[in-house]
């Protein structure tokens, strides 16, 4: 439920409201707007009796959000969130937010040379996976917090933000240490205690969506996040398992306009795990951008066919180049910078 004030409710009409909320056992959050006040009431509210804020002074209306998930839905607020990175990319913004990178961190040599790339592209966040989910055990599983340490060091150098995977609980504190953006991977989206645990780390967050996860369960895994305090959540579109194997997943780009619609969170587009296929990444990160995409992320590495991970995935430098400078265009026709 939703509580929006007249523009000429007082702090103490805004104050009462609150404090009727508490009374009626939720807990308020005002979110001062710069029109009006709303303030949200923040529980399981499927049954909640509206009559005791309706009339108090100061209250305009009252709003039921309809759908499952409530702080993330478009009902709660209605501009996009923008979520602001120390260098001063603002994803959910007018630009459009290039982040690429290998999808490992493996040595300084190969992630000071990605970084190079990137940021010469014109790219503002630098990808890279320390501690890594892999379907095997004994695939490479991550340089760990040395990983996380040259990630620094290529911010250092390049002025690029750093995303990285946060892959379990114990960990998380570690990474958010280093990350300016924690990744939750599609293997862990309704990983719940890790999700809790992401919403109270301070830092922003970005929800893949898991293999086989409704639209509506990957809204809610973003919930959980915004309902620990943290409001910095973007979401990212990475391919969902089909019957079809192949491409290496099946890129649901409709889900792009239709999340973008459904909730104020910024929506990232993954063309390099949706596809699996190097050739096929930069015609599906156009096809992100053209959706509507507030950023995409994109896996390059100096030599992709040493990489460790995903390499036939990882486009050569010089396709890194090329795909930044075409999305560029296509944001110009639709109004956005990159
Ligand atoms: C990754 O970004 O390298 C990754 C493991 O992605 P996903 O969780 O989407 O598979
Ligand atoms: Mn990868």
């Amino acid at each position: 439920m939703l509580v929006v004030m007249h523009h000429t409710a007082t702090t103490e009409d805004v104050d009462r409201v609150c404090d009727a909320i508490t009374q009626m056992g939720f807990e308020p959050r005002p979110m001062p707007g710069e029109q009006r006040t709303a303030i949200g009431l923040v529980g399981n509210d499927t049954r909640v009796e509206d009559s005791r804020v309706r009339g108090l002074p100061g209250v305009a209306r009252v709003i039921h959000v309809s759908a499952a998930y409530k702080q993330v839905s478009r009902e709660w607020k209605a501009e996009t969130t923008v979520i602001e990175l120390f260098n001063g990319a603002r994803i959910g913004g007018n630009d459009i937010v290039v982040m690429g990178g290998p999808c490992s961190v493996e040595s300084e040599d190969q992630l000071m040379r990605a970084a190079e790339v990137v940021a010469e592209a014109g790219g503002r966040v630098l990808r890279g996976g320390a501690f890594k989910p892999r379907t095997s055990p004994y695939a490479f599983q991550g340089l760990g917090e040395e990983g996380l340490e040259l990630l620094a060091k290529a911010r250092e150098r390049f002025g690029l933000a750093i995303i990285t995977e946060a892959l379990d609980p114990r960990s998380a504190g570690l990474v958010a240490q280093y990350a300016d953006i924690l990744q939750i991977g599609a293997r862990n989206m309704q990983n719940f205690a890790l999700l809790k645990e992401v919403g109270q780390l301070g830092k922003p967050v970005m929800i893949k969506r898991g293999m086989a996860a409704t639209i509506k369960e990957w809204l809610l895994a973003a919930e959980y996040v915004v309902n620990e305090g943290n409001g910095d959540v973007m979401l990212c579109e990475r391919g969902i398992r089909s019957f079809d194997s192949a491409t290496r997943n099946v890129m649901d780009v409709a889900a792009i306009p239709l999340v973008k619609s459904l909730t104020h969170l910024p929506v990232i587009g993954d063309p390099s795990h949706a596809t699996g296929v190097r050739e096929m990444v930069t015609p599906m990160a156009r096809a992100a951008v053209a959706a509507g995409a507030d950023g995409i992320i994109v896996e390059t590495h100096p030599n992709p066919n040493e990489a460790l991970s995903d390499g036939p995935q990882a486009l050569y430098p010089d396709q890194f180049r090329a795909l930044t400078r075409e999305v560029a265009a296509i944001a110009a026709v639709l109004g956005r910078g990159v």
